[in-house]
């Protein structure tokens, strides 16, 4: 009788399973053709999700450093020197939110200064790329809505290690409803924010002090992606400028020691919502996985275009030139009609079409539509 029953709960133990599995699959199903991605975090195993204990703390060479070893095989660094030179910064207390992404929402943008300097780096703190790979999209509008691509987007293979750019506090480090996935934010001591999403894995924990160069995450393609990238952003009170004026990404350079942050790069827009808008329409997964296999080579007709002149103006180190805000020049428009291509509308208005599809926010894969407006000046 026992040993019946016992196969009773036993089989009614796989029908469950069963069932679940069926009514889970019918529903990830629904999403995928309802928003094109799981809002839902992956359902593997995740390290970080398993019970864990600290086992050992070792010391490393910087006698400041400390690597705690916890009982899931993770680990994570106590850097006691950075606590204690930030311990009175105003800008690791105020506006500090680790549950959700935006953390200045009581800060007007007109009430920040005209121009902002950014202290990047000095003889204390250095930096490192957070991944070396030449952008596949650029920060800007994308797509056939007009949304606007708030990072770049690098290429990677899946579990490749994503470093901290600078010295920092980690903000923000979990899995993001909102399209990110799993993404790590990272605080710097100048006010700057640097965004890290789709990551397999977060290596950090909010609150953890990070030095650049760090690994923070491992390179992946969770919340709303279709190919593994790093979509990477940076921020300054919530707001987002595009990365490439601080970061030459195929060659991993900072271009600046100090940046002029002119408040009108900033888009006081890209806090009006907290979904990333990944425009899928215009993003090839398989020119991602394509361009993430081949080395460097892939990404110089793209990055050429995504740069155009404004790698040659940020190229010295030394001297800062600032970059042509595109809100600030006078600008002109162009109606494309039925059979323009990039190329020849771009020869007809006298410009390359790298300065095309730089003033557009394009790639020279972009698709256009007639009626829809280009900027030419
Ligand atoms: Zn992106």
């Amino acid at each position: 009788m026992a040993v019946l029953k016992r196969k009773n709960i036993i089989l009614a133990g796989i029908v469950t399973i069963i069932v679940g599995t069926m009514l889970s699959e019918q529903a990830s199903g629904a999403t995928r053709k309802r928003t094109a991605y799981s809002k839902t975090p992956p359902p593997t195993l995740r390290l970080e999700d398993l019970p864990r204990h600290a086992v050992d703390t070792l010391a490393t060479r910087d006698p400041e450093t400390k690597v705690v070893i916890y009982s899931n095989n993770t680990w994570r660094y106590i850097h006691t020197s950075l606590a204690r030179k930030h311990s009175g910064s105003p800008v690791y207390r105020n506006n500090w939110d680790t549950t959700q992404i935006f953390a200045y929402k009581n800060v007007e943008p007109s009430s920040l200064p005209s121009t902002i300097e950014l202290q990047l780096i000095d003889d204390l703190s250095g930096f490192h790329y957070p991944y070396m790979k030449s952008v596949i999209s650029p920060f800007g509008p994308r797509g056939r809505r007009g949304h606007k691509h708030q990072g770049v987007d690098l290429p990677l293979r899946i579990g490749d290690p994503i470093y901290a750019t600078f010295d920092g506090k980690v903000r923000y480090a979990k899995y993001n409803s909102g399209g990110y996935g799993n993404l790590v934010i990272v605080r710097h001591a100048n006010g700057l924010e640097t965004w890290y999403a789709h990551l397999t894995r977060c290596n950090v924990e909010p609150n953890d002090w990070v030095k650049a160069g760090q690994v923070i995450g491992f390179g992946g393609s969770t919340g709303r992606s279709t190919g593994p990238h790093l979509h990477f952003e940076v921020r300054y009170s919530d707001l987002t400028f595009d990365p490439q004026f601080l970061f030459d990404f195929p060659n991993g350079l900072l271009k600046y020691q100090t940046f002029p942050l002119d408040r009108s790069y900033l888009d006081i827009h890209s806090r009006a919502s907290d979904e990333l808008i990944e425009d899928d329409e215009d993003f090839d997964p398989e020119a991602v996985v394509a361009a993430a296999s081949r080395s460097g080579e892939a990404g110089s007709i793209l990055e050429q275009a995504a740069l155009g002149e404004q790698a040659e103006a940020g190229a010295s180190a030394s001297k800062p030139a600032a970059p042509k805000p595109a809100s600030t020049a006078a600008k002109t428009y162009y109606t494309v009609r039925s059979g323009d291509t990039l190329g020849r509308i771009a020869e007809r208005n006298k410009l390359t079409l790298s300065q095309l599809c730089r003033l557009n926010g394009m790639t020279t894969k972009s698709t256009i539509r007639p009626g829809q407006k280009l900027r030419i000046k």
